[in-house]
């Protein structure tokens, strides 16, 4: 194609870097520095939070930082940003994909950062004006947030029509990277995979027709800990710009997973696997599990490489046990749908390292032990999954589960007592044609609310969800006060 992905990359970097005077700062780790608030790395703005919030030591390099632009690894896997639930399912959100993106630190705003994304894609890559929409934020009446006017007019006086500029509110066009930190309203920039009719409303409603590619957002404000806003001392731009996504759009691909960035790994799942190759079926389709296993295990190998890498195991807490459900997500998938046999996920793992290797080096050098890692968790998992298998065929065999569904009990014990996440079940179910029985479970749920427990592996749940930062060597007993953070605990 016209447009490799690593040109792609190395072409936004330059037009920033060279014709627009930009800093080139590499990606951070993915495991986040000394900010509790955060499980993974989700957005490039990340690292340069202490210049936005004005926290910046004055001697450190960063403090000097006015225009900077870099690609940054980005995990979206839980806390604020979660889209784990969306992988395989669609053709654009993945846990791990590489962001984009250009910064002002209190140099230009608005204008010049409109002007500048909309010349890259228009002039530079040459997409058409008329398959891409613009929203801007239109005001929140309940917290008394005016509308950004200003963005709307930006965008007029580029020449973009008027019914292309969508307003929306504060869920899209708002932007904040956590629970706190610094934020404002943002405009981004929709590309619109049909063309040939108005797209419009498919901007925003989930479509694969219509797709969010590009980010601008203007940061004035900090939300602080008491929720309330705190207008900046000085004003920045940060954007992000999917890497997956751009490339699909240059590519003249309706999916990430047709890209450069994935065939490769595709090809390398097919050899191992014990059916057909990867043919981008989705939904209901006939065939399309298949096709969703081949997108869970591509992204899920890709999001385990880069964590690994960086320093994240699959382990008993916070970002570790978002990791270790991943892995045995993938093993899952792997094993039982695409028939490939135990070793061939870790097998995946110098494809990863020859097609981001590049970008990313420490693929490269810790590509050994990322395989060991991989290995060792797959076989420890396999162990209970057939123990978790045998005891879904048993019940299977004895109760005709098609009408009064699939007994909650028996569903909580694996959940409870093997360890087994919840939509995990749901899936191993699902396959067998059989649904667990909502009502008694939710009942189950709720009864157990209170408990703490410790099931065999030690991890630390109340009711269906698992608390991070309790750690093991807090001593937590039945009947213990716990503060319940839920959008820091996992659901199982
Ligand atoms: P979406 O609405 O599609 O979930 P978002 O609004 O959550 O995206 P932002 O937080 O605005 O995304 O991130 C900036 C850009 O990063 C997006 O415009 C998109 O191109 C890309 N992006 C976000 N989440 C993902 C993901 N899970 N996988 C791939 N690219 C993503
Ligand atoms: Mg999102
Ligand atoms: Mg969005
Ligand atoms: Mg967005």
């Amino acid at each position: 194609p016209g447009f490799p992905a690593a040109h792609v990359r190395s072409s936004f970097l330059d037009f920033f870097r060279r014709r627009h005077g930009h800093l080139l700062v590499p990606s951070s780790p993915v495991r986040p520095r000394a900010d509790p608030s955060l499980l993974f790395v989700n957005a490039g703005m990340n690292q340069f939070k202490p210049v936005f919030l004005g926290t910046v030591d004055p001697r450190s390099q960063m403090a000097s930082y006015r225009r900077v632009v870099n690609s940054q690894k980005c995990v979206r896997a839980g806390g604020k940003h979660n889209d784990l639930e969306d992988v395989g399912r669609d053709t654009y959100h993945h846990t791990f994909f590489e962001m984009l993106g250009n910064w002002s630190f209190g140099d230009y705003f608005k204008v010049e950062a409109c002007q500048m994304a909309w010349s890259l894609l228009t002039e530079h890559y040459g997409i058409p004006a008329d398959r891409l929409y613009v929203s801007y934020f239109g005001g929140d009446a309940a917290s008394g947030l005016p509308a950004d006017e200003e963005t709307r007019n930006i965008w007029l006086d580029l020449g973009v029509s008027p019914g292309r500029i969508l307003p929306f509110g504060l869920e899209d066009n708002f932007w904040e990277m956590g629970d706190s930190g610094p934020c404002g309203p943002c405009t981004e920039i929709h590309f619109d995979h049909m063309g040939g009719r108005d797209a419009a409303f498919l901007v925003n409603a989930g479509s694969p027709d219509v797709v969010e590619i590009w980010n601008l957002v203007f940061i004035q404000y900090n939300r602080e800990p008491d929720r309330s806003l705190r207008l900046l001392p000085r004003f920045s731009v940060d954007t992000g710009m999917g890497l997956e996504r751009l490339v699909s759009v240059l590519q003249g691909k309706r999916s990430n997973y047709d890209t450069d960035l994935f065939t490769p790994l595709m090809d390398a799942i097919h050899q191992r696997s014990g059916v057909g190759p990867y043919t981008g079926r989705t939904g209901t389709e006939e065939g399309s599990q298949v096709d969703l296993a081949y997108r869970v295990v591509a992204d899920h190998i890709r999001t385990l490489s880069v964590c690994i890498a960086d320093g994240i195991h699959p382990g008993m807490s916070g970002a570790e046990l978002v990791l270790r459900r991943i892995l045995r997500r993938a093993v899952r998938f792997c094993i039982q749908v695409l028939q490939a046999p135990q070793g061939a996920l870790a097998s995946l793992v110098p494809t990863i390292t020859q097609l981001l290797g590049d970008a990313y080096p420490e693929l490269k050098q810790e590509e050994d032990r990322i395989v060991d890692i991989i290995n060792e968790n797959e076989a420890q998992f396999l162990a209970s999954l057939q123990q978790g298998s045998r005891i879904i065929q048993r019940t299977l065999s004895k109760k005709d589960c098609k009408h009064s569904g699939f007994p909650a009990s028996v569903a909580w014990t694996l959940h409870r007592d093997l360890g087994f996440p919840l939509d995990l079940v749901d899936m191993m179910l699902e396959e067998r044609g059989v649904r667990v029985n909502r009502q008694d479970l939710e009942r189950l749920l709720s009864e157990n609310q209170k408990d703490v427990v410790f099931p065999v592996d030690g991890l630390v749940q109340v009711g269906g969800y698992v608390v991070h930062q309790v750690t093991a060597t807090d001593r937590l007993k039945t009947g213990d006060q716990v503060q319940l953070h839920l959008d820091q605990a996992h659901r199982l």
